[in-house]
């Protein structure tokens, strides 16, 4: 007898791990791992997914109670590597096992078991976006000269409609009542043939002119060294990891592209991820024009019956390289070679909801079980990274890191220059723009180039700014910035929970803590703000394309936006964050940041990390062309290390100060911080719950070095939707088994009615 260890589609803290069910012997060829069955689960359906087959009884079992799968409903959408990282999954993100299965699972194509009735009984319901096929009806040459009899008017009209060539039967029986009868009676005397052709859904194109950057004459010696480093690790076989760490455009894509060719050359496939945002842009089309047929895209503005189908294309063979967003990570590509992850330092890669992974850390496991090579690039390796190549091993793989420090050929990187606006704001200029970047900007339109303007947002916080000096005000206890509450007048910490009124701190004036001006105000402006300045600045024969989340709500905004600066002759494009990267255009000789500090005042100790990258990130859209480029950074804050290492091109400068802080704070890459978040309508039972895991993991953890306890406090999202959030922030040692142990205090909390706790292991978003 087969017997299957089975994860139920019951996503719950209190149930833990697999079960054991039998295989009958006509079900062993599909109960394969990975496939979706349906079981018996305390006197009902259930539907659960096959972790693990084999031919013993675990031990303590009594063969006779063990009860028989009853169906498979669904094709393996795993193989066992893959089950061993979800169990990995479940442990290390504390999450239940069925929750982490599901990355795993065919998108769209969920089956649920629910009752008609009370005490009635159960029905299995499929809610399947799954494979659309098509039936196709043609002529046969029989058909062309077959006539009907002179009563079969139907008949007549449909060979009619067939004269021109084959038609779908969807279209024809929405043309005529009753077409599928007609095609049925037709179809027996040989007139017409149907066929079922498979439909595909979600392949893109682009029509962006750089997408189809040609193939290099020869390869850069950075270029080489990284190839040849990712070579050794696919050699290899053991999930060593390459990070290129290259800045903006030294030929990353490039090296990508290079390194899949030879896995694909040796019969292995690859997984490339890419941020959310760059997918819909150039990035693609490179893919594309190398691979052509060969890859398949995921990304989420795909509908549900696109992602379905891109995704089967991978588990049924048909394509050996995946790109897409994060998620893509757990596509069905059963024979990997190679996971390329690019730009790894961006938050995108983090989930927020549950299973809350690192796309970057999964990876590794992933490459580890399937014998494969991790590469991770960026012009800003996360610190994370970096720290892992400065120790040379992490969880038993080789991590190498290569650098690109040059652009190809005569391309340079651009001159940048810091603008201090607390001066502009002592000349008297109260404008958005500060008087260089206006200069700059004639001097592009003179030009007739391009020019990127970047309005830096995060989030909702609101932060009390001085205008003359640029401070903000920061707990004395942590570091943190304050961030402002409008309703209460309050300024609030939100690392320890401590708040002051407003007017309290630091003295009873609202003047400046550190240079005692009264202009202290709440800071932020918006895209349609600057796009309207530049308008009266500029000449009408400018473009000027604005870019942020209301302009690209539609689907292929993004794209076309994007396409509309590409056609331009001479343009400003206007956007948020989400123009900082993958942007390719070399006529942009200008790129200017609006306001760099917004980010750097988030109460987070990755803030200063997050307005590196971005700064870095935007600047090298600039000069990627034969023609210079110049950056201008307008901020409050000119003598910040993470502004004056943009300036310079230094990125050691930003690297010393800031490891120096976090190993002080003892904060990651130096340790682990989980974020545990309870939250509900009732306020008394939310504070009961966090106090109560709060303790537990206290008295879990004691005196242990590198092990601290802080909270709970509010969350500096303190209420969403009516909810109220506490949070309890835990630091451990940078080894540490956090996951195992909060998912244990968790489950020891007392259950109370719509009290929920998510816990966030190695946490990003703290808010
Ligand atoms: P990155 O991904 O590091 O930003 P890309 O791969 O996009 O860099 O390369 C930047 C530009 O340089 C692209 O236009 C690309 O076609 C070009 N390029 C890349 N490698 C080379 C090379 N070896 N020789 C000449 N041009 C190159
Ligand atoms: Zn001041
Ligand atoms: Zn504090």
């Amino acid at each position: 007898m087969r017997y299957a260890q089975i994860v139920l589609d019951i996503p719950t803290r209190q149930l833990e791990g697999a079960f054991t069910y039998a295989v009958p012997d006509e079900l062993v060829n599909e109960a394969q791992v990975g496939a979706t069955v349906l079981v018996t689960f305390s006197h009902r359906g259930c539907v659960g997914y096959v972790m693990e087959v084999s031919d013993e009884l675990p031990q303590g079992l009594d063969a006779s109670r063990v009860l028989p799968i009853e169906r498979v409903l669904a094709e393996p959408a795993f193989d066992e590597p893959r089950a061993r990282v979800a169990t990995w999954m479940a442990a290390e993100y504390a999450c239940p096992l069925s929750e982490a299965v599901r990355p795993f699972l065919a998108p769209g194509q969920g089956f649920r078991v629910r009752r008609t009735e009370e005490g009635g009984p159960w029905e299995l319901v499929s809610e399947a976006s799954g494979p659309v096929d098509e039936r196709w009806v043609s002529l046969t040459d029989e058909g062309r000269s077959f006539q009907p009899r002179k009563t079969a008017a139907r008949q007549r009209a449909l060979l009619a409609a067939l004269a021109e060539g084959p038609v779908r039967m969807a279209e024809l029986s929405a043309l005529m009542t009753g077409a599928a009868g007609v095609v049925g009676a037709l179809e027996k005397r040989g007139a017409v043939q149907v066929e079922t052709r498979r439909r595909v859904r979600g392949g893109e194109t682009t029509t962006l002119s750089s997408a189809h950057a040609a193939r290099p004459e020869r390869l850069t010696v950075g270029q080489r060294d990284a190839l040849s480093a990712i070579a050794q690790a696919r050699h290899a076989a053991s999930g060593d990891v390459v990070l290129v760490d290259g800045v903006t455009g030294s030929g990353k894509t490039e090296v990508y592209l290079d390194a899949i060719e030879a896995a694909l050359a040796e019969g292995k496939d690859a997984l490339v991820l890419v941020p959310e945002i760059s997918l819909t842009a150039q990035t693609v089309g490179r893919f594309r024009s190398r691979f052509g047929d060969d890859v398949a895209i995921l990304h989420s503005r795909l509908s549900a019956g696109e992602r379905f189908d891109q995704w089967d294309l991978a588990r049924r063979g048909d394509v050996h390289v995946v790109v897409g967003a994060r998620s893509a990570l757990f596509a069905p590509l059963f024979n990997l070679g190679l996971i390329i992850i690019d730009e790894e330092h961006e938050w995108t890669y983090k989930q927020e909801s549950a299973p809350r992974y690192h796309a970057r850390d999964v990876a590794a496991r992933l490459a580890a079980e399937c014998g494969c090579a991790l590469v991770l690039g960026s012009a800003t390796p996360s610190f994370e990274s970096l720290a892992r190549c400065e120790e040379g091993t992490w969880r038993g793989a080789t991590w190498t890191r290569v650098e690109m420090p040059e652009r190809p050929g005569k391309a340079v990187l651009p001159r940048v220059r810091v603008v201090d606006m607390t001066q502009q704001f002592q000349q008297g200029n109260r404008s958005v723009f500060s008087k260089p970047l206006v200069e700059a900007l004639q001097a592009v339109v003179e030009r007739r180039e391009k020019a990127v303007l970047l309005l830096n947002r995060r989030g909702f916080a609101t932060f009390l700014m001085c205008r003359d000096c640029g401070c903000v005000p920061e707990c004395p206890h942590c570091s943190t910035s304050l961030t402002y509450h409008e309703r209460t007048h309050e300024l609030m910490c939100h690392t320890c929970g401590r708040s002051w009124p407003q007017r309290a701190f630091p003295d009873p004036s609202t003047r400046c803590p550190n240079c005692g001006s009264r202009y202290m105000a709440a800071f932020g402006v918006g895209t349609q703000r600057v796009e309207d300045e530049l308008r009266m600045l500029l000449p009408d024969d400018v473009d000027i394309v604005r870019m942020d989340a209301d302009t690209t709500k539609g689907k292929g905004a993004h794209q076309r936006l994007l396409e509309e600066f590409d056609a331009s002759e001479c343009a400003v494009l206007v956007g948020t964050q989400m123009i900082a990267k993958g942007l390719d255009f070399p006529e942009v000789t200008l790129v200017g940041v609006i306001n760099a500090d917004t980010t750097l005042k988030m109460p987070d100790f990755r803030s200063a990390e997050r307005t590196y990258d971005l700064l870095e990130q935007v600047a090298g859209r600039a000069g990627r062309g034969e023609r210079a480029g110049e950056v201008i950074v307008q901020t409050y804050w000119a003598g910040h290390p993470a502004i004056q290492a943009v300036a310079r091109h230094d990125r050691d400068l930003f690297l010393a100060a800031e490891e120096a802080d976090r190993s002080e704070g003892g904060y990651p890459p130096f340790s682990r911080l989980a974020n545990v978040v309870v939250w509900g309508k009732n306020a008394g039972a939310v504070k009961a719950s966090a106090d109560e895991l709060a303790a537990a993991v206290r008295s879990e953890v004691g005196t242990a070095r590198g092990w601290e306890v802080l909270g709970p406090a509010d969350c500096a999202k303190s209420k969403a939707k009516d909810n109220y959030r506490r949070h309890v922030l835990v630091k451990a040692p940078h080894d540490a088994e956090l996951g195992t142990l909060l998912g244990a205090c968790a489950r020891g909390v007392t259950r109370r009615p719509g009290i929920n706790i998510a816990i966030d292991v190695d946490a990003y978003d703290l808010l």
